[in-house]
C-alpha cells in the first residue's frame, strides 16, 4: 500500500496535540494488552476493545475505551488494530477469515498482531489479509508487564517500510524503541533469536555459578571476576540468578516478578518449531527449551526464569 493512498483518517488530541487515529481497535487487554491499551487512550486516540475476558473490558470502558461485541466489531470501523493474544491459536482464531478481523476490515486497515507467535503463522496471516487489501505488520515487543505500564516498550516490526511508518505513531504510544526488522514475520524472528540467546546464557551463567559455589568459591568474587572477564553476558551482570548478589532481581526476590518460566518455554518452543522449518539446527536452544520444560514439570512454571539457578542446585 502507498502511503499517500492510505485511507488513515487522523485526528489532532486537544490533550495531547499529537496526531491521532480517529479510532484504533484493540483485542486481548491481559497482563500485557490492558497496559498497553490505557497506554493509546492516554494518547487521546479514540479506542475500542475487545476481550473473552469481561472483566477485562470493563477495566478499559471505565476509562473512556467503547466496547465491541467480538473481535470482527473491534476492526470493522477503524483505520488501525492492534491484537495482544497468549498464543499462534489465538491469534488464528481471532484473525480467522470467516468471522475474524479478516472477515470485517475494510480495505486499507492496518492490523498489528504484538502477540509472540510462530513467524510462519504471521506470513500466512499477512497472506490472507492482502488477499481483501487489509495490511498487517507482526510488532511482538521485549520488556515486561512494568514496560508496558511505564509505555517503555521495544516493538520489533515486520512488515512493508510503509506500513512500518503507519504504525509507527501508535506504537510511539506504548513504546520507546520502535525498530523495523524487515519483512513480516522478521519482527517475531528477532523476538525468539534474542530470547533463544538469553536463555542459553542465562543457564549457562547458573551452571557456571552453581559449580563455583559448590567448589567452594564466593558467588559475590566469581560474579566480579565473570563481570570484568570474557564470561560476562547480561545475566552474569544485571540479573545475576544467584540470591543477593544484585539487590533489585527477581533471584532476590525468591524469584518472583519478572520474565516467567512458562512464557520462556513457551518462546523456546516458538523457536524449536521455527528452527525445524527452516532446517536450522539449535542444540542448545533445544536443551533450554527441555530445561524449561522440567522445571514447569516440578511446579515452578510462575517463577522467574532465572529460577533455572534453583533448578540446576535441586530445589524443590
Ligand atoms: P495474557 O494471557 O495475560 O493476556 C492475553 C489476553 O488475551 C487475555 O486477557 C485473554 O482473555 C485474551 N484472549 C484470549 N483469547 C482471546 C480471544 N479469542 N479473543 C479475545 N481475547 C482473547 O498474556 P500477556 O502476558 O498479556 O501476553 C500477551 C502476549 O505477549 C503473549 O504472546 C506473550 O508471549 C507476549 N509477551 C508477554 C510478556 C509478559 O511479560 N507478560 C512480555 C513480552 C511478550
Amino acid at each position: 500500500m502507498n502511503f499517500f493512498t492510505s485511507p488513515m483518517k487522523f485526528i489532532v488530541c486537544i490533550a495531547t496535540g499529537k496526531r491521532c487515529f480517529s479510532r484504533v481497535g484493540f483485542i486481548g487487554l491481559g497482563n500485557m494488552g490492558g497496559h498497553m491499551a490505557r497506554n493509546i487512550l492516554k494518547q487521546g486516540h479514540k479506542l475500542i476493545v475487545f476481550d473473552v475476558n469481561e472483566l477485562a473490558v470493563s477495566n478499559l470502558t471505565e476509562v473512556g475505551a467503547d466496547r465491541a461485541s467480538s473481535p470482527a466489531d473491534a476492526v470493522k470501523d477503524v483505520e488501525v488494530a492492534m491484537s495482544m493474544l497468549p498464543s499462534n491459536q489465538h491469534v488464528l482464531d481471532v484473525y480467522n477469515i470467516k468471522n475474524g478481523l479478516l472477515s470485517s476490515a475494510k480495505r486499507g486497515t492496518l492490523l498489528i498482531d504484538s502477540s509472540t507467535i510462530d513467524p510462519f503463522v504471521s506470513q500466512t496471516l499477512a497472506k490472507e489479509a492482502e488477499k481483501s487489501g487489509v495490511n498487517f505488520v507482526d510488532g511482538p515487543v521485549s520488556g515486561g508487564v512494568n514496560a508496558a505500564k511505564d509505555g517503555t516498550l521495544t516493538f520489533m516490526v515486520g512488515g512493508s517500510k510503509e506500513n512500518f511508518q503507519l504504525a509507527k505513531p501508535l506504537l510511539e504510544s506504548m513504546g520507546s524503541r520502535i525498530v523495523h526488522c524487515g519483512d513480516v514475520g522478521m519482527g517475531q524472528v528477532a523476538k525468539l533469536c534474542n530470547n533463544m540467546l538469553l536463555a542459553v546464557s542465562m543457564i549457562g551463567t547458573a551452571e557456571a555459578f552453581n559449580l563455583g559455589q559448590k567448589l567452594g568459591l564466593d558467588p559475590k568474587v566469581l560474579a566480579d571476576i565473570v563481570n570484568s572477564s570474557s564470561g560476562r553476558c547480561w545475566s552474569s551482570e544485571l540479573y545475576n540468578p544467584v540470591p543477593g548478589i544484585l539487590d533489585n532481581v527477581p533471584s532476590s526476590k525468591n524469584y518472583e516478578g519478572g520474565f516467567g518460566v512458562s512464557l520462556m518455554a513457551k518462546d523456546l518452543g516458538l523457536a524449536q518449531s521455527a528452527a525445524v522449518n527452516a532446517e536450522a539446527t539449535i542444540p542448545l536452544g533445544s536443551l533450554a527449551h527441555q530445561i524449561y520444560r522440567a522445571i514447569i514439570a516440578q511446579g515452578s512454571a510462575k517463577k522467574d526464569f532465572s529460577f533455572v539457578y534453583q533448578f540446576l542446585k535441586g530445589t524443590r
